[in-house]
């Protein structure tokens, strides 16, 4: 009934169009991690048209990589690609393996995105278990568990599994996945016109949106963050930022989070100093972004900040700065943040 019901209601989306083939699946699935479908299909169709295969991608300098990905966010995932496609090619000559054991060694790759591969590309018969497809078992089997718990996730997992219809999985855990997305929402599951709808516990117990049970809160963190933006002959100054944490590998202007007692100007002060060795005058604000990363709620404020024009065309020697144009900015691999602080600036007319 459920795999009928796929057949009717999937949606066209262009990793689809590409039937069996793992690279797309793979990427994909990493780029669909916390990221909605809808901002994820020209973020797809632009990276195929780059990087068509993982040879394409092995090839490929991370630079050229992060630009692809920038905005996409949680730009490990992209790092992680990178490394998994040097390693596909120089140890399974190009194509991703199909067991789940052997993806799971690839960086980046967890249980979820190993059967996710396994299952959609290759019909392995193995489980997939993501936001969607948890809330729908437990709907339908009534756990009443807390869902993050250790033991509901095994249950998860050991029922996702044996649901799987023998040589179907793709498309069986395509179709849990969908009626997450489609049908059974968080808030407002449409169980009128589910096809699970005549087994489901949640469904009949006449109030289906108590299940899942989520014990844990988000404990949400402020933070500033405080930029410069330098200039030197119509160039910013934007510093790459070392190859790991959550930005890695990415420009920006120089930043500093804000510490306790520090003044916004200090930390921007602070920001030239301890990531370009730079003295700076710090001028007027002229921008804030704000936004989310995991649970910390930051906001980016960007001063006008000047410094000696020589020191500044010193330090672009290093191999870590850059003096960018405002054209060559989309060139770039940038957070979406510092894009649009930046872009702030540039239309209240810097260089106008
Ligand atoms: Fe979700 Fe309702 Fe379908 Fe149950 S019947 S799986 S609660 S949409």
């Amino acid at each position: 009934m459920l795999l009928d019901w796929f057949a009717v209601n999937a949606r066209r989306l262009p990793w689809r169009d590409r039937k069996g083939d793992a690279y797309a699946v793979w990427i994909s699935e990493i780029m669909l991690q916390q990221t909605t479908v809808a901002a994820v299909v020209p973020y797809f169709e632009r990276w195929m048209a780059s990087f068509p295969n993982v040879h394409a991608l092995a090839d490929a300098s991370l630079d050229d990589v992060l630009v692809h990905w920038a905005g996409l966010g949680y730009y490990a995932r992209a790092r992680n690609i990178k490394r998994a496609a040097d390693l596909i090619v120089s140890k399974y000559d190009g194509r991703l393996p199909s067991s789940v054991e052997e993806l799971l060694t690839l960086p980046g790759i967890g249980r979820y995105t190993a059967g996710a591969i396994a299952s959609i590309a290759y019909d392995v018969d193995a489980p997939v278990v993501d936001g969607n497809v948890a809330r729908v078992l437990s709907r339908l089997y009534g756990l009443d568990g807390d869902i993050d718990s250790p033991l509901v996730r095994a249950d998860l997992w050991r029922l996702s599994e044996g649901a799987i219809p023998q040589g179907r999985a793709g498309d069986f855990n395509q179709s849990m996945m969908e009626l997450g997305a489609l049908v059974c929402s968080p808030a407002s599951p449409a169980c009128p016109i589910c096809p699970l709808q005549m087994p489901c516990a949640a469904h009949a117990s006449g109030d289906p949106t108590a299940l899942p049970v989520r014990l844990r809160k988000t404990h949400w963190v402020q933070v500033v963050d405080c930029a410069a933006l330098l200039e030197v002959e119509r160039r910013i100054l934007l510093i790459r930022r070392p190859d790991s944490g959550v930005w890695g590998g990415l420009w920006e202007l120089p930043r500093a989070t804000l510490a306790e007692g520090e003044t916004r100007k200090a930390c921007a002060s602070r920001a030239c100093s301890e990531r370009a060795g730079l003295v700076a005058t710090i001028g007027d604000l002229f921008g804030e972004i704000r936004h989310t990363v995991m649970n910390r709620r930051i906001t980016l404020a960007g001063f006008a900040a000047s410094a000696d024009h020589e020191a500044l065309k010193l330090l672009a020697r290093r191999t870590d700065v850059v003096l960018a144009k405002p054209s060559e900015l989309a060139d770039l691999a940038l957070a979406s943040p510092q894009r649009a602080l930046l872009n702030t600036r540039l239309d209240q007319g810097l260089f106008a």
